[in-house]
């Protein structure tokens, strides 16, 4: 390990990336981020700032940052396809802790104030950046990167997502780990017209039969985010945009509400994205000096709804880690301090990827029966004797199983 001041390779300026970046620096490390696009990747839909999230972001001095680019929310409605509700679920609903709530902010707006707060640490970012190769020397890990020159560095850390290259290279094919859940789902931004329908502030769903739900929600003013959701396990060629649209039209084109217009739009949308839900299973994040961060890691997948907050609180436990074992000091304490992280953020991670019973279901019901169920089922939680005991077990969502002072995830 280097004298002074130690060296660690982010791979992915993402949100666990330059959380981490930002510690790190902080600390006195010296921390490049690779960053395979060319800039700050935009797009994405809202992220809340309940439990880790605020936690984390409180601690690092970036909550009041975060809080200033709220997008105005009143909750989630259930549509049908002529646009008439089924079920609705306020912002209050369950004390705050319901599907939609009142603090939450686009991904790439969180984004920016990471990387902001990440150079303001002295974190070099490198965009259009990755790892080639990795090499294990007696003192480091040697990177090969795909235009920098190589470099040696004493703990390379790959918070490249579900997608993971780092992973790869050093823990072996994606296929090892991905577990689908058999739905897939395009996002993009659509730029309202004067003929757009307004959502004032609400989130719509409509879910139609044969597992298909097409949803917008509120963005930056003038602006709507739209998720299209179906079932599938395998997809065309990321670069293969023509295929892509055409598989939507296939599998939308006849589910009314306002799904034309989607498609349409999503062909100028300069965020398109289409992916599958997965989880990520590594049986162990750490090999010599390399580990695994965040999505790459981990995925709970988007249904778990706890990506962000896992990806803060990992960062997090990583770099107290290093921290508690003073590594900086004591380069041999390296593998115990990731052993450490690992078994922090364990118990975490496999209670978001238990999903809550029924979500991959309820997202993209199969039946117009289902689709009833599923409202009167939103209905149901919010009222009667079954409400009390719907608002517990909401504020455990996302909370370490293994703590015994389980806070609402409220609690800053
Ligand atoms: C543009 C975008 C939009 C998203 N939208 C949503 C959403 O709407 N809803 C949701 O639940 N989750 C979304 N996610 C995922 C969500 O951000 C993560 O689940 C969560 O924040 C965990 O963060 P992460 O840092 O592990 O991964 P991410 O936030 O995905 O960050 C990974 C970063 O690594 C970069 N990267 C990938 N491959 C390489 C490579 N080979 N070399 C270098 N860098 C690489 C990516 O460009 C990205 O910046 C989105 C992610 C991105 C990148």
């Amino acid at each position: 390990m280097s004298k002074g001041q130690p060296k660690v390779l982010v791979v992915g300026g993402g949100i666990a990336g330059d959380a981490l970046a930002v510690m790190l620096g902080r600390a006195g490390w010296e921390v490049t981020v690779a960053e395979i696009a060319p800039g700050l990747r935009t797009g994405g839909q809202t992220v809340d700032l309940r439990g880790d999230s605020r936690d984390v972001l409180v601690r690092l001095g970036l909550l009041e940052q975060a809080l200033d680019r709220l997008v105005p929310q009143r909750g989630a409605a259930w549509i049908d396809r002529t646009g008439r509700r089924l079920a609705t679920m306020p912002v209050e609903a369950f004390d705050g802790n319901g599907y939609v709530s009142k603090e939450e902010l686009l991904r790439a707006d969180l984004a920016r104030v990471l990387h902001d707060a990440a150079a303001g640490a002295r974190v070099t970012h490198r965009f259009g950046e990755t790892a080639e190769e990795l090499t294990d020397t007696p003192t480091g890990v040697r990177v090969r990167f795909r235009t920098a020159p190589p470099e040696e560095f004493d703990l390379v850390v790959g918070a490249d997502g579900a997608h993971s290259r780092v992973r790869r290279l050093r823990f072996g094919p994606e296929e090892s780990y991905r577990r689908p859940l058999g739905l897939a789902h395009a996002w993009f931004t659509l730029t309202e017209t004067a003929d757009t329908p307004a959502l004032d502030g609400w989130f719509l769903t409509h879910n139609a039969p044969g597992r298909r739900t097409a949803e917008a929600r509120p963005g930056h003013p003038g602006t709507q985010e739209v998720g299209l959701t179906f079932a599938a396990t395998g997809l065309p060629a990321r670069q293969d945009r023509a295929a892509q649209f055409t598989l939507l039209d296939e599998v939308f084109a006849d589910m009314g509400w306002r799904t034309r217009e989607f498609l349409a739009a999503a062909r100028t949308a300069p965020d398109f994205a289409l992916d599958t839900y997965d989880q990520i299973q590594v049986p162990k994040w750490h090999a010599g000096r390399v580990v695994l961060l965040g999505d790459s890691a981990w995925c709970a997948s988007p249904l778990s709804g706890l990506g962000t907050a896992l990806a803060l609180r990992g960062a997090a436990q990583l770099a107290d880690a290093l921290e508690s074992a003073a590594v900086r000091d004591h380069p041999d304490r390296l593998p115990g301090a990731l052993t450490a992280f690992e078994e922090s953020m364990r118990p975490r991670v496999r209670a978001a990827q238990k999903l809550f019973p029924g979500r991959v279901r309820q997202a993209a019901p199969r039946t117009e029966r289902g689709i009833r169920v599923n409202a009167w089922l939103i209905r149901r939680l919010q009222s009667g004797p079954v409400q009390k005991a719907a608002t517990r077990m909401a504020a455990r969502h996302g909370q370490d199983p293994s703590r015994p002072d389980r806070r609402t995830s409220h609690a800053a």
